[in-house]
């Protein structure tokens, strides 16, 4: 078969970079987006320091968080300390690093679907040896993770946006009177805060619940400004293995339930992904051995899901006055240790790796070779 690149990977935010810079040497490499890299923000941009740390990424921080504080209806609130501290960070610049370590080509195109072992895109169809999607919910590749086709409780939905307010902690509202089944949020990010507003069960009409939380709640002094950005939350695991094509991220439905993370296992399973199929160029494997591997790696976390995912569930139908004990359980009480270090390790940023030192790269951003006749 004529093969126009050795991978594809069709994403160009977490996990489809982690993806890429563990594929950076190994042959031709293709990202696309249909955003510049780095543009198509739709997360708060939490996630551990060490992630950000592991990944020689702190260029990319906005701010540290020692401690999540929750607040729950008639005003209570309650501090959870954590062991593994949490950083806000820039979208921007911690994909445009990370595109800088891979020797990636990309194209900024819309990714259609596939047809006959080809890419279709809106440049034209593409083939490659190895495929990776890694477009977010929508999975281009791997078949939508549409609403109609996913269970509700395992697709939730938000948006958020930047307000002018700073802060400390990363703040959590647990209050079922004004959003029954979510939470809303503010993470402080160095010079103003990321404010939030997420449904569990993926309901539409958030940004009026979201303008009213601005108004009368945590900010009355200030006019939010107008950018929302946002999306569905997919948090239950499907295979991770289409077809040809190995799915990263939240195309896999690998954002975390409970605490709706995504970009942690994003980055992690994007780079266990590029590992293996690098491992395939390099002729180590076979590309079937590649996909066996892959999804024996994403299963041998299917039972850490279920617990979150049954953890989410109890939370959403417990009565009010239990909900502070969640937070006492998971922040002060014996297990806490235990029940930190195993979040932790469910996309343990310890398996990250900072990438290639590709600084003498060209640059690569641009238009790529399309083969001829199929513009
Ligand atoms: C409001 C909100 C707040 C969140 N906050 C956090 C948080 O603070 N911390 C956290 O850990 N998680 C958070 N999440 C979850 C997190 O955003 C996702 O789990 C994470 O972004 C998944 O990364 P990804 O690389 O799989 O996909 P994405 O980050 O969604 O990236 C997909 C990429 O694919 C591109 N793309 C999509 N379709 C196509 C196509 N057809 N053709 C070409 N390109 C395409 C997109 O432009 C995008 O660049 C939040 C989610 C939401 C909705």
């Amino acid at each position: 078969m004529h093969v126009d690149w050795d991978a594809i990977v069709v994403g160009g935010s977490f996990g489809g970079l982690a993806a890429a810079m563990e594929l950076a040497g190994a042959g031709r490499v293709l990202v696309i987006d249909r955003e510049p890299i780095g543009a198509g923000e739709t997360s708060a941009c939490g996630t551990l320091l060490g992630v950000l740390e592991r990944l020689e990424a702190l260029e990319a921080l906005e701010q540290v968080h020692e401690e999540i504080v929750l607040h729950f209806e008639g005003g209570r609130s309650r501090r959870v300390g954590t062991r593994y501290p949490f950083a806000t960070f820039d979208y921007r610049a911690l994909c445009q690093l990370l595109f800088g370590r891979t020797d990636a080509t990309f194209v900024q195109a819309s990714v259609t679907g596939m047809g006959d072992g080809e890419v279709s895109t809106t440049l034209g169809p593409l083939r490659a040896r190895l495929l990776i999607d890694a477009s977010g919910w929508r999975s281009a590749l791997g078949g939508a993770a549409r609403p109609d086709l996913v269970p509700a409780d395992a697709l939730g939905l938000g948006i958020e946006l930047r307000a002018p307010v700073v802060g400390d902690g990363l703040h959590f509202w647990v209050r079922p009177s004004q959003m029954p089944c979510g939470v809303t949020w503010q993470f402080p990010a160095g010079t103003s805060s990321r404010v939030g507003i997420a449904c569990y069960r993926g309901r539409g009409g958030l940004k009026a619940p979201l303008d009213d939380f601005l108004d009368k709640e945590a900010f009355p002094d200030s006019t939010p400004p107008p950018k929302v950005h946002g999306g569905l939350i997919p948090s239950r695991l499907r295979d991770p293995v289409a077809g040809p094509v190995l799915l990263v991220g939240d195309a896999a439905g690998q954002c975390l339930p409970l605490t709706a993370e995504g970009i942690r296992p994003a980055l992690v399973f994007g780079q266990i992904a590029g590992r293996l199929a690098r491992q395939a160029l390099d002729g180590v494997l076979t590309l079937e051995q590649v996909r066996e591997q892959y999804r024996r790696e994403v299963r041998a976390r299917r039972h850490q899901y279920r617990l979150l995912e049954g953890m989410q569930a109890m939370l959403l139908r417990s009565p009010q006055r239990v909900l502070p004990m969640f937070a006492w359980l998971f922040g002060k009480s014996p297990l806490t240790g235990p029940a930190q270090r195993a979040y932790w390790e469910l996309a343990d940023p310890g398996l990250l790796q900072p990438g290639h030192d590709l600084a003498e790269a060209p640059a690569r951003i641009g238009a790529a070779e399309v083969p001829e006749g199929r513009n």
